[in-house]
């Protein structure tokens, strides 16, 4: 079995998420006492989330490219960014280590792709659901991406940076984030999933709450890990 580097805390929230479906994963295939063979490195969220928001994106990459390099020398076999957003500047951070990272934009696109699907919706950060970063890979398979409109966004993105984040789990906002999808379908029927394009939204949103295919970003970037990682 591989060992899985996990670059996490981004928000530790999430992190916990991939800490636990990839035991699970793990032990799903190998059974008995198996477990995943993983190394972590979590950073303060905080002083990401300060660079995030003054767009020092370079500030950023040096402090995820130090701890990209130190899970590779570590005995990482590949890493994952348990986090959407940064994969903005994932080109940066590969510049650092001899190892493979794996892209969580690219596994979900590849699901997408698989099951056919051709008109999404992406929700996530300001950051991930405005630019073309995130965007321009999904649609690379011929997907097209559809993202809510100004408003939808901002309060999509304080959802995610004022509860999510902070583990904050509440009704009202799962009701938010369902009308938002709703209204975007109303408007384009034929959108035919949604792509849960931030590791927290599967805290909030789970698939017995809406009535399309729902692609939860971090299970997917998950299950591509685990594939490599029990590769024989
Ligand atoms: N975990 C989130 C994501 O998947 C948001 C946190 C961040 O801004 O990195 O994008």
């Amino acid at each position: 079995m591989k060992t899985i580097g996990l670059l996490g805390g981004m928000s530790w929230e999430s992190t916990l998420s991939y800490y636990k479906l990839l035991n699970e994963g793990v032990r799903d295939a190998l059974g008995g006492v198996h477990s995943a063979k993983i190394i972590m490195h979590s950073v303060d969220f905080a002083q990401i989330e300060e660079l995030q928001s003054q767009n020092r994106w370079d500030e950023a990459g040096k402090i995820l490219n130090k701890h990209a390099k130190a899970l590779e020398l570590g005995g990482a076999d590949f890493i994952l960014i348990c986090t959407n957003t940064m994969h903005k500047i994932v080109d940066q951070i590969s510049l650092h280590v001899n190892i493979p990272i794996i892209h969580i934009a690219k596994a979900a696109s590849e699901k997408l792709n698989e099951e056919n699907c051709k008109k999404t919706i992406l929700l996530g950060t300001r950051f991930t659901m405005a630019e073309n970063f995130y965007k321009e890979i999904i649609e690379h398979n011929n997907i097209k991406v559809i993202t809510p409109n100004q408003e939808d966004m901002k309060e999509i993105d304080r959802i995610i940076f004022e509860e999510l984040v902070m583990g904050k789990i509440l009704q009202e906002s799962k009701e938010k984030y369902i009308n938002i999808i709703e209204k975007l379908y109303s408007d384009d029927n034929k959108i035919d999933s949604v792509i849960l394009g931030c590791t927290e939204i599967g805290l909030l949103i789970k698939k017995s709450d809406i009535n399309f295919k729902i692609f939860d970003t971090t299970s997917l970037h998950v299950n591509k890990a685990l594939q490599l990682a029990l590769q024989k």
